[in-house]
């Protein structure tokens, strides 16, 4: 099976957390064209946001994603066709670090009049799985890839880095998961 391991960057306020609030700035994601991997194709991309279009500076120090990056950004409209015609028409199931990245797919999805496409759906929450895969409390990334002796690759909280050491953790124990039969199917 193939699967595309995503991480996406919001906007964001320090102590501030308003649902539908946060927008989408960066998508990052990598192919993995089976379980084991390696990484096949990647995608980077910022994202210009349109409700506060301007980032604060905790976003800044958090994601190091700077106001320029975004300020020459396409809209959300326009990477994210971009993003679903990288994806391609293969099967495919999305993985992601916890769920915020597929919810917050439907936020920005919403905010601009897009659907979701379907195969999103398909979907599998790689924070839940490793905690059930090793036995321990769920965590964060940066704790995953400490516990399983991964360097950190990158800058963390930049989506295509965070999605870089994701894929690297779940090439561990997507395998696993698989020929157990945890993954989800095809919807049809
Ligand atoms: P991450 O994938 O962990 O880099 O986080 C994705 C997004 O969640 C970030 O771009 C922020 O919008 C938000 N976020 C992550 N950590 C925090 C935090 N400590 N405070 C506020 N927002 C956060
Ligand atoms: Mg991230």
């Amino acid at each position: 099976m193939r699967y595309v391991v995503v991480d996406l960057e919001a906007t964001c306020w320090e102590n501030v957390r308003i649902p539908g609030r946060n927008e989408i700035i960066e998508i990052g994601a990598v192919e993995l064209l089976s379980s084991q991997g390696p990484p096949s194709r990647e995608f980077a991309r910022f994202v210009r946001p349109v409700a506060e279009p301007e980032l604060s500076d905790f976003c800044t120090r958090l994601t190091s994603i700077r106001q320029k990056d975004v300020d020459s950004a396409d809209l959300f409209g326009s990477v994210f066709f971009d993003f679903v015609d990288w994806v391609g028409d293969e099967p495919f199931i999305l993985c992601s670090w916890g769920a915020y990245d597929l919810n917050q797919f439907r936020v920005d999805c919403a905010r601009h009049g897009i659907p979701l496409p379907p195969a999103f759906e398909r979907h599998v929450n790689l924070k839940t799985a490793f905690a059930s895969a090793f036995g321990v409390k769920s965590c964060g990334m940066a704790r995953a890839l400490e516990y399983t002796g991964l360097a950190m690759r990158g800058t963390h909280h930049r989506g295509i880095d965070d999605a870089r050491n994701i894929a690297a953790l779940a090439m561990l124990f997507l395998p696993s998961l698989e020929a157990a039969g945890l993954v989800p199917a095809e919807k049809v």
